[in-house]
């Protein structure tokens, strides 16, 4: 069903998906100090060091992690090599942090999520190739998971192509896929056997290889889901939405085999009741300080966080 604040700020969700990569609009909302009060709901720290407590606490409730350094869209190769420093800092933190069931097949605790894009994708695929090797690399040796995010459909193919000339060597390699492509459905059937993280998806696309309203995206994803859960591979149900995580529940799957995914910050109440009830849970916290693109796109998808942020802002400007 649709709320009153739903449809009033569905118009601007364009609008926002497009501020998202304002390099201009990127250096007034980051540095006005109302945004990034906010942002830091939604993001776990600043730096590794801060970061740690809130994961330590996130597992210490029985849920896991998947933990994104912030940053996308980088075009200087140094900028992409120490956002894989980074990650190899940070990996060799989470396998200080859980200790991990080592039977193949059984879900890891800790895992890390990247994009390609931070790994320098548009400046060279090789570059993104390396720097994802050296991340897979020390996160199997220190039996964490790894998941490549699912960026614009622009990336989408080489994304794909990417993760799949990795399987042979890291099977347990993570691929997001986004229920808004019209390819969704195709992609689950043919990766049903690998580990898959089914989301809405967060960008803003073309007509012609997304849908664009809602109900076509939720009847997109509940067939994708039907794909993946009748694989025998590791869904990963990535969503908020009631109806979505009901559907997931329905199926009988043993509950090792799949896990549902929320982002941190979202539903916190609803993340710890599917743990009550006997399910996996992982939050996915980013971390870091380019948190602009990561944050837009939550403003675009909630209209609650739309009017939280507005009322900061008219708030402080009253003051
Ligand atoms: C773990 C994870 C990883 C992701 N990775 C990617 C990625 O790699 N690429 C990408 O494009 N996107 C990614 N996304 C974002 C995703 O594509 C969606 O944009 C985002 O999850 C919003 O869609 P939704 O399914 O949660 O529900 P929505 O369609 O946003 O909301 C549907 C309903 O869910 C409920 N709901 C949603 N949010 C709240 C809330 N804050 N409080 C209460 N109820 C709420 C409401 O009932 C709402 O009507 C990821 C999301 C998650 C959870």
């Amino acid at each position: 069903m649709t709320t009153v604040t739903e449809s009033l700020a569905r118009p601007l969700r364009p609008a926002l998906l497009a501020a998202a990569r304002s390099p201009r609009l990127e250096q007034l909302v980051s540095r006005a100090k109302p945004t990034a009060a906010l942002a830091r709901r939604f993001v776990g720290g600043n730096d590794r060091v801060a970061v740690l407590p809130v994961l330590r606490e996130i597992l210490a409730s029985g849920r896991y992690v998947t933990v994104d350094y912030l940053g996308e869209d980088t075009t200087d190769p140094a900028a992409a090599r120490a956002t894989v420093d980074e990650y190899l800092l940070m990996i060799a933190d989470l396998a200080t942090l859980a200790s991990a069931d080592t039977t193949p097949g059984s879900a890891r605790p800790v895992e890390v999520s990247v994009k390609l894009t931070a790994l320098g994708l548009t400046v060279d695929p090789d570059l993104a190739r390396r720097g994802l090797r050296e991340i897979c690399e020390a996160a199997a040796l220190a039996d964490v998971w790894v998941t490549v995010d699912a960026e614009d459909a622009t990336t989408a193919e080489i994304t794909r192509t990417i993760v799949s000339e990795f399987y042979p060597e890291f099977p347990t390699l993570g691929l997001v896929v986004q229920a808004y492509l019209r390819d969704s459905g195709a992609v689950c059937r043919e990766r049903s056997g690998r580990r898959i993280r089914l989301c809405k998806g967060a960008y803003r696309e073309a007509a012609d290889v997304a849908y664009q309203d809602v109900e076509a995206v939720n009847a997109s994803y509940l067939g994708s889901l039907r794909e993946l859960m009748a694989g025998t591979g590791y869904p990963m149900v990535a969503s908020h939405d009631p109806l979505i995580i009901e559907a997931a529940d329905g199926y009988d799957r043993p509950a090792d085999r799949w896990e549902h995914q929320m982002l941190f910050g979202i539903r916190d109440d609803e993340q710890r009741r599917l743990i009550d009830s006997g399910s996996a849970v992982r939050v996915y916290v980013p971390y870091g300080t380019e948190w602009y693109g990561y944050f837009m796109r939550r403003l675009a998808e909630r209209p609650a966080n739309l009017m939280f942020f507005l009322r900061a802002l008219t708030e402080r400007r009253s003051r």
